[in-house]
Parts: structure tokens; C-alpha cells; sequence
């Protein structure tokens, strides 16, 4: 079988980079294992205009949020499934010092923070004395369904292998990849955490980041929002079923659910919510996340017919769109990838 790409794995980045290949009529298979936990299955598929304690904008907000939420209604309107919503987040802060950063940052003109006119309209479902502010321009990607939807499309479509890649049976050529009876112009890594592993890329400075998030049915719980204090909960496709995450761990000893959070999560939830609630699930998964905070998109500097679409860290949902119609630009058009997050800027360290 002859086609232009390989695609390994199909999380959000292999999502992404087929449907783009998908709109411009290029043949590709994805190979995907399926596995039951993946970031991507994690994942809330929230998209935050600001992030830190500084609420600072997002890295390159403006071009990416937009491009971001057409990118979902584009596929969305193709598969026939809503595939992103607007929700803002309603901020409850948690201190009187947070409380004092959202109020500066509002004067100072952050477009995206605005005060809340009703103060007390959520005072049946929470606990927040301090009071609560606005964070517009935020979306819910509903990965739970976007996902599967797409992943059925290939098979349909006789673009899914649903099996391991393995490295051994890859044979690279001059001008073609060539992987048991599927020969192509090129592979493309989207394959999260197995690229740490990779021969050709195990040399990018990825830096892995656990997560970890409860899934919770809130009977009652209004669904337009997301609710921020401390931690994010976030309405799920399904009714009163909630996602509430996450913390951010650089160091750990394996990828697996841990008692500590699920119980701080559950104490948490309960200071919080008014109304009853009951945990249903307990996950967690590594973020594909590298050491300057910038994905790492494009074709091996040394290996013409290897690509990676990669790194994309804990904002997956916004920046693999973006930068998988880059990396297919560049494939199809030779359009140049951004410089930040392109590989080529680690020419010397794929040398080795
Ligand atoms: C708890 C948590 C919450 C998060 N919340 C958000 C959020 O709200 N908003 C946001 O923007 N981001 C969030 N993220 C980050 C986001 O999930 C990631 O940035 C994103 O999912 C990474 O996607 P990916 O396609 O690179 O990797 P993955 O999701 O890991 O996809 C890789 C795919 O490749 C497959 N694969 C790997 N190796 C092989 C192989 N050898 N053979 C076959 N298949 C293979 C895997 O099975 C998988 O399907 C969160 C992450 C976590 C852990």
C-alpha cells in the first residue's frame, strides 16, 4: 500500500494533523494502539485565554485562540457533533491576594478578565466569600466526543490501523519511510510520550508533567460555565457529570492515580460545593510537556522523511490545532514552521 504520510498515534496532535491532511486530499494511515489512558482522554479540553497566578495572557493568545475555535467548528461541522463550546470561566477567588491580582489586572486592560454583575447568583451551589470575576473568551473543547468521532471516520475510512508501532519494523529509504506492507513519503511522530523513546527525537528536551483529575456527577450543577477556585471543574458532555483538576507534578514515580490528590481533590470540592455530589472516577496521565514551554513541530533537521508534532505540554487543546496546519503547510505548501516552535532549532542536538 502506497500513501504520503504515516501518522503514529492519534491523540490531539494526530487529530489534528489528519484532518488537515484529510482537507487537502493527501493520503495517510494513522497507526493508533488505542490505549484507554492518553492525555488527550484526560484532558478537560479547556481553553484559557490567561494562565498563572499573574493571569497573564496565554503565549500567542490572540492568533491562536481564534484559529483554535474555528478549527473545532470546522471539524465539528464536518463530522456532525459540536466539538467545541463557549464557556467562561467564573473565577471565585480563593484569597484576598488573588482577589487583588484579578482587580489590577482588570484596570490595567486585560480584554479578557471582567467583573462579575451578579455576585450572588451562584451562591446555592458554592462556598466564595471573596467574591468572583469573569474570564471571557474561554471554550470547552469536547474531546469525549470529538475524539471517537474522529477516530471512526478513519476507520470508515480505512485510514486506521488500530495496532503498536513498533521501531524495528520502520525501514527509512532515501526518499520514503517504508513500515510492514505501508509504504509512504514520510512518517510523522504525534505519538506523546512514546517520542521520548524515539531514536530520532529522544534528544529534544521534553519534560513530562503529571496530571491528575476526578470525574463527578453534581446533580443541579448549572453547566454554562466553568468554575475556577483553585482548581477548574468543568461540565463534561452527559448530564451533571464534571471534570475537576488538576495539579501539576514535575516529579513522580509513575503515571498512575494517586490517593493524596484524589483526597485533597475531595476535600477540596466539599469546602466548595453547597450541593451534594459523588466521585465517579479517579485519572491521571503525563502531559507531553518540554523544558522552554514551546512545541516541537516539524521534519528532522537530518532526516528529511521523519517529522514530530509534539510537546504540546498542558495547553494541547488550543496550540495542536495551530501548529498542525503549520506542520502541514510546511509538508504541502513549504510554508515556513513558527521559528519558536519549530525543530529546526535544535539542529545541533539532533545531530548526535
Ligand atoms: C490531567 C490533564 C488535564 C489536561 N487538561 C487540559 C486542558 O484542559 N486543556 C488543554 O489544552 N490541555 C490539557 N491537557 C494537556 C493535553 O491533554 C495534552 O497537551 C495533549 O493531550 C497531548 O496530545 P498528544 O496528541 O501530543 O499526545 P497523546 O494524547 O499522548 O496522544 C498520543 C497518541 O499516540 C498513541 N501512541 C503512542 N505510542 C504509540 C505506539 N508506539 N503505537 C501506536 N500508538 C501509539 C497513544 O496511544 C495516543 O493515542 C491536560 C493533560 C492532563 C494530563
Amino acid at each position: 500500500m502506497q500513501v504520503d504520510y504515516i501518522i503514529i498515534g492519534q491523540g490531539l496532535c494526530g487529530t489534528w494533523l489528519s484532518w488537515y491532511l484529510t482537507k487537502e486530499n493527501r493520503s495517510f494511515i494513522v497507526i493508533d494502539k488505542n490505549e484507554p489512558t492518553t492525555p488527550s482522554k484526560v484532558s478537560a479540553g479547556i481553553i484559557n485565554p490567561v494562565t498563572g497566578r499573574r493571569m497573564v495572557k496565554v503565549w500567542m493568545a490572540e492568533q491562536i485562540l481564534s484559529f483554535a475555535h474555528a478549527a473545532y467548528k470546522d471539524i465539528g461541522n464536518f463530522l456532525g457533533i459540536a466539538a467545541i463550546s463557549q464557556k467562561n470561566i467564573i473565577d471565585f477567588f480563593p484569597n484576598a491576594h488573588q482577589r487583588l491580582v484579578f482587580l489590577e489586572r482588570m484596570e490595567e486592560g486585560e480584554e479578557y478578565l471582567s467583573s462579575y454583575p451578579e455576585q450572588n447568583q451562584f451562591n446555592p451551589f458554592f462556598n466564595y466569600d471573596l467574591g468572583c470575576g469573569e474570564i471571557r473568551h474561554s471554550y470547552i473543547a469536547h474531546l469525549d466526543t470529538l475524539l471517537p468521532a474522529w477516530r471512526q471516520h478513519l476507520k470508515d475510512a480505512k485510514q486506521l490501523h488500530e495496532e503498536e508501532f513498533e521501531f524495528e519494523n520502520l525501514v527509512i529509504k532515501e526518499r520514503s519511510v517504508q513500515y510492514g506492507n505501508i509504504i509512504a513519503e514520510k512518517i510523522i511522530f504525534c505519538d506523546g510520550l512514546s517520542s521520548f523513546e524515539n531514536p530520532f527525537f529522544k534528544a529534544l528536551p521534553f519534560a513530562p508533567n503529571k496530571g491528575e483529575a476526578l470525574i463527578v456527577e453534581i446533580p443541579g450543577l448549572p453547566n454554562q460555565h466553568i468554575y475556577k477556585k483553585g482548581f477548574l471543574l468543568a461540565p463534561l458532555q452527559g448530564n451533571d457529570i464534571f471534570w475537576l483538576g488538576s495539579n501539576y507534578q514535575w516529579s513522580f514515580s509513575d503515571a498512575e492515580p494517586n490517593k493524596e490528590f484524589y483526597e485533597q481533590a475531595e476535600r477540596h470540592l466539599t469546602a466548595w460545593l453547597r450541593i451534594p455530589f459523588k466521585i465517579l472516577e479517579h485519572k491521571a496521565a503525563l502531559r507531553p510537556a518540554t523544558l522552554e514551554r514551546r512545541p516541537f513541530v516539524g521534519l528532522h533537521p537530518h532526516q528529511k522523511n521523519i517529522g514530530i508534532l509534539n510537546g504540546m505540554g498542558t495547553k494541547g487543546c488550543s496550540l495542536a490545532p495551530y501548529f498542525a496546519s503549520q506542520l502541514a503547510n510546511q509538508l504541502l505548501h513549504k510554508k515556513e514552521i513558527m521559528p519558536e516552535a519549530d525543530i529546526k532549532r535544535f539542529q545541533r542536538i539532533l545531530t548526535r
